[in-house]
């Protein structure tokens, strides 16, 4: 775990300064704001920046190398959350509670306990007190399904289509995800960082501290490595934290149109082993005009052997199967759902890991009729929400509009949308312990702007954060 300040004013330098005065080698220091290093004036000090490490030398010889350490939440508490109108948190069965008058205590970056007012009737000593004002405080939000890093974007084929182009014409002239590929291959992991730090910073807006975060617009093996160090890259140095996916089964890249099997080799045999330190998940996009059933199962199967979490891209057009083959082989999430069978989602009940994530903004945008989250909750399959941001079929940063949009066409309660934004895509994200404010977990909170739990869907398109913690400091929102 990490500590993420934005060091741009005299609070945060103090802040700065006592961590440097007391435990530093203990501390993970980052820096982010826009998502860039910002190496900030200290007094007596010279900051030699960065790297995957920053050093702090002292005028007085002293010299202090920070480096990333799992920080657990010992001593007494840092930072206190007070007079918090609603703390929405589950409890041990995964029920949601709005605990009313709450107190969330915070050691660094960790909660160290939260609950009702009456259990921390004095404030504790040292902690800096933080007043929600009587609002609603709820755990950071995850994006369990994200396409973060890509290069151009394709408002001109969105127009084409609302003109009533298809999609088969919009791909015959040259448009669609190869458009895409093109302008990723041609843009250097420098702008594709850019890009995605802009996109990044417009989620944390929108509350998110968490995505998953997947390739696939690359579609070489270099070129996929290279955009899941863009990933790594971006959790390093932005406010939002990235899990990591290899989605370099999105489409059969051009160049292997008459030897497809080779790109699943290619995929299985070289890139999987090599994305082994850098990637979280294998995605695999599961479609009839993407990847079969039979490739789909081989490239999964590759991916746990090497290690690796499995998901996937299935039923956003067709039911070709390959849901249960995800609960089988234990996958993290199976996304979209559009078309899926009473009896798959049967399978994944039964099997009990994989998360249902659904992605109304896909939905919305292709003018699919929305998967149906009420159907999949009734047949004990847990439900997460993802803006499944990308260029093509869901151009959008805001987590929580793709919730009430859950809410409202895809029957979710309103308290169930919360577990779908929070607990539960934590699950799907592969960020365990993310996604629930309870002792232990990341001190990752948002102070929102609104009094009541309700609000948040119901107040749909508009941002509704007041203040953001990532790692028990606050974020900075806005642009440079
Ligand atoms: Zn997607």
């Amino acid at each position: 775990m990490f500590h993420v300040c934005q060091v741009n004013s005299d609070r945060d330098r103090l802040r700065l300064l006592s961590d440097l005065a007391g435990d530093a080698e203990h501390t993970a220091w980052r820096l982010h704001g826009t998502g860039r290093f910002v190496a900030p004036p200290i007094a007596g000090a010279t900051i030699l920046p960065p790297g995957d490490r920053v050093e702090v030398r002292f005028d007085d010889g002293r010299a202090v190398i920070l480096t990333e350490v799992e920080l657990t939440p010992q001593g007494p508490p840092t930072l206190e959350v007070r007079n918090i109108g609603q703390l929405v948190r589950f409890d041990a069965a995964g029920r949601f509670e709005a605990v009313p008058d709450a107190v969330v205590r915070i050691r660094r970056d960790r909660i160290v306990s939260a609950g009702p007012r009456a259990e921390f009737s004095m404030a504790a000593p040292g902690a800096r007190v933080l007043d929600a004002g009587g609002a609603v405080v709820t755990a950071g939000l995850v994006d369990p399904h994200t396409h973060p890093v890509f290069a151009g974007e394709r408002a001109r084929e969105f127009a084409l289509r609302k003109a009533g182009a298809t999609y088969a014409e919009i791909q015959a002239a040259g448009g669609g995800i190869l458009s895409t590929m093109r302008a990723t291959r041609a843009a250097g992991p420098e702008a594709l960082f850019e890009g995605g730090v802009r996109r990044l910073l417009r989620m944390a807006r929108f509350g998110v501290t968490s995505v998953e975060g997947k390739t696939g617009y690359d579609l070489t093996v270099e070129g996929e490595l290279g955009l899941l160090r863009v990933l790594g890259r971006l959790s390093a140095r932005c406010a939002v934290e990235v899990s990591p996916t290899l989605l370099a089964a999105h489409l059969v890249p051009p160049e292997f149109a008459a030897d497809r099997d080779a790109w699943v080799r290619l995929i299985t045999d070289e890139l999987i082993p090599r994305s082994r330190e850098l990637a979280v998940a294998v995605d695999v996009f599961c479609e009839d005009n993407a990847f079969s059933l039979a490739e789909t199962v081989r490239i999964l199967e590759a991916a746990v052997a090497a290690g690796l979490q499995a998901r996937a891209h299935a039923g956003q057009f067709h039911s070709l199967g390959a849901v249960a083959e995800a609960a089988r082989l234990g996958a993290l999430s199976v996304d979209h759902l559009e078309e899926v069978t009473d009896a798959e989602l049967d399978e994944l009940a039964r099997a009990g890991r994989t998360v249902a994530v659904l992605l109304p903004g896909a939905a919305l945008t292709l003018g699919l009729p929305m998967p149906s989250g009420r159907r999949f909750l009734d047949r004990g399959v847990p439900v997460a929400v993802g803006t499944d941001c990308n260029p093509g079929t869901s151009m959008t940063e805001n987590l929580p509009l793709a919730g009430t949009l859950a809410c409202l066409q895809a029957g979710l309660t309103v308290e169930e949308t919360w577990d779908a934004l929070t607990r539960t895509a934590a699950r799907a994200a592969g960020l365990p312990g993310r996604g629930n404010p309870v002792a232990g977990a990341p001190a990752d909170l948002v102070i929102w702007d609104f009094a009541h739990y309700g609000h948040l869907p119901y107040h749909f398109g508009v941002p509704h954060v007041r203040t953001l913690l990532r790692g028990g400091l606050e974020v900075q929102l806005e642009s440079e």
